[in-house]
């Protein structure tokens, strides 16, 4: 039902799935950017063409809507499900002669407070992302995370220092800031950041309190940048500035996030070990083909009796 051809590919619809260079026809899972490319024509959720578009200016697109099927070819069908790692964020399903695959793209089954909440889609062929699959990348609940989190950030206000959260444009950011609405600190935004909020809020998001930061207007307030802005003018200008990094890695400790932070926090919109493992479950899936992650994952779905490979090696194999 699939190739890898340096990206996945379905023959017999023509379709190559997230590809990293421009395609006659593709499927975008979602808008970060290491997914979206200027292809002829893509298939994409309503709330990934939005976000596309604000990326990349107007795209050829074919939008669906949730559930909805689309025939690719005589006897093949695709359809999109949320995959919960952000707004927008889709798996594939594709049925074929009575067979069905699924294409998880980036995913997290656990709720989000920003991203349409992710089902587990039965199928025989599972091609899943793997990011966090090694056994150590299990997440603690967010309920403990969160007050830490908070904990933190009052403590360095308190002694006037600028706490900087370093949140990626699209996702994370959206995400952070929703789970801190509650709390009702002065958040300031990078300009990118503060765009792409809005970008959520005109696909019906809501958030608390927020402005858009600027450089020496920032002292009592939580700053939110870019990882790879954290030496911008905002930053330099802030008082006493002290960067947080919340994502996976962070289970790693402040040495395991890839950028330089002074503390981290273990928040992400990705599936965590146990989760990876409970989709394979609960998919039903007989056959399960890995992509973005650690190579060792399949490994451990082998030692529970799964047919498991690293995608690489569907080459023209039909
Ligand atoms: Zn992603």
């Amino acid at each position: 039902m699939f190739q890898y051809r340096g990206d996945l590919y379905l023959p017999d619809g023509d379709l190559w799935i997230d590809p990293h260079e421009p395609k006659r026809f593709a499927f975008i899972s979602h808008a970060h950017g290491d997914h979206i490319e200027r292809h002829e024509q893509s298939i994409t959720s309503y709330a990934t063409a939005r976000i596309l578009e604000h990326r990349l200016g107007p795209q050829n697109l074919i939008r669906l809507e949730w559930g909805e099927e689309h025939e690719l070819a005589p006897g093949v069908v695709v359809r999109l499900h949320p995959a919960g790692h952000i707004l927008g964020s889709a798996q594939l399903e594709v049925v074929q002669r009575g067979r069905r695959l699924v294409y998880s793209g980036d995913f997290r089954l656990k709720p989000s407070v920003t991203a349409e909440p992710a089902p587990v889609v039965p199928c025989d062929i599972l091609v899943m992302e793997c990011t966090y699959g090694r056994p150590h990348y299990r997440f603690p609940p967010r309920e403990e995370v969160i007050p830490r989190l908070v904990e933190e950030i009052r403590g360095l206000l308190e002694e006037g220092r600028t706490p900087v959260m370093l949140a990626y444009t699209l996702g994370r950011s959206q995400e952070l800031l929703k789970l801190l609405e509650s709390y009702e600190f002065d958040i300031a935004l990078a300009p990118p950041i503060h765009s792409m909020v809005r970008v959520y809020e005109s696909l019906g998001v809501t958030f608390g309190k927020y402005r858009q930061a600027r450089p020496g207007q920032t002292d009592g307030a939580v700053v939110f940048v870019p990882p790879h802005a954290s030496k911008s003018r905002i930053v330099k200008r802030a008082k006493d500035p002290v960067t947080i990094a919340a994502t996976g890695w962070a289970v790693d400790g402040e040495k395991g996030v890839p950028y330089p932070t002074d503390r981290s926090f273990p928040l992400s919109d990705h599936a965590d070990f146990d989760e990876l493992k409970e989709y394979v479950e609960r998919s039903g899936a007989r056959e399960v083909y890995t992509v973005h992650g650690f190579d060792e994952f399949h490994k451990h779905l082998r030692d529970s009796g799964v047919r498991a490979h690293p995608a690489e090696v569907r080459v023209a194999v039909r």
